[in-house]
């Protein structure tokens, strides 16, 4: 059992370390055919790719495509940026990018009501009932208005009604990211997310070339836990993106 693709890798058009080339050949050496470049969000203040550098990315995703044979998505890990559901993607953006993964960071451009009612009590850990209730719906708002594909890292730094958000996924068709770098979940949770129809995708959030593709704790913890393998989208298969032809 074994992923075939890989969607969240970064590179060195945000802080990853290496280039899309580097990625690619990772990921053929580890038997997957296909990933996703997902550097972050033009928003991100300290590791945002920059707007101006799109049509150089899909350069070198086309050379890297030949050079490695394997098949990659342009991709962005977007940030959400309000307490509405907004992020930092245009239409615009979208006719360049194909797989749209959205995840809460901090450091990220946005109003002062939200820098106060969204990014500061998230980053001071504030567990509370309004705020759990405002973080829930900015993100279920942003499943509702944006075509997102994958929501990355949920949990981290941000707390959530993860099983609102789960009901939300299924009926947007959004993919929920179990990440490799860092298992956000318990059993019960991944149980719950499951029983109640949850995709996922495993993907390994590699900020180094050789990180891509190395996803059997994920495998391991999922077979531990009893989490049915067939909610796994990436499993001996791929996943259906919502503006990827195949
Ligand atoms: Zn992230
Ligand atoms: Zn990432």
């Amino acid at each position: 059992m074994k992923i075939l693709g890989d969607y969240h890798t970064h590179t060195t058009f945000s802080h990853g370390k290496g280039k899309v080339l580097d990625n690619a050949l990772s990921a053929k050496q580890k038997g997957l055919t296909e990933i996703a470049i997902a550097d972050h969000g033009f928003g991100h203040l300290l590791y945002g790719m920059k707007r101006k550098d799109l049509p150089a990315l899909k350069q070198e995703i086309l050379d890297a495509e030949k050079q490695s044979g394997i098949k990659i998505f342009l991709g962005v890990e977007a940030n959400f940026t309000s307490l509405n559901g907004d992020i930092d993607i245009t239409e615009k953006d979208l006719e360049y990018i194909g797989v749209l993964l959205v995840g809460h960071h901090r450091f990220v451009k946005s109003s002062i009501k939200d820098k106060f009612k969204f990014f500061i009590p998230n980053m001071l850990g504030i567990k509370s009932k309004k705020q759990i209730e405002r973080n829930t719906n900015a993100i279920c708002q942003a499943m509702d208005k944006h075509p997102i594909d994958i929501l990355t890292h949920l949990k981290h730094g941000i707390a959530i009604d993860l099983e609102k958000i789960a009901k939300k996924a299924v009926e947007t068709n959004t993919y929920i990211e179990l990440n490799a770098s860092k298992m956000l979940f318990t059993k019960e949770e991944l149980l719950m997310m499951a029983s109640l129809g949850v995709k996922f995708v495993i993907n390994t959030d590699a900020h180094n070339p050789q990180k891509v593709g190395v996803a059997e704790n994920v495998i391991k913890t999922l077979e531990e836990y009893g989490v049915p393998l067939d909610s796994v989208a990436n499993l001996n298969g791929v996943p259906k993106f919502k503006r990827v032809k195949r």
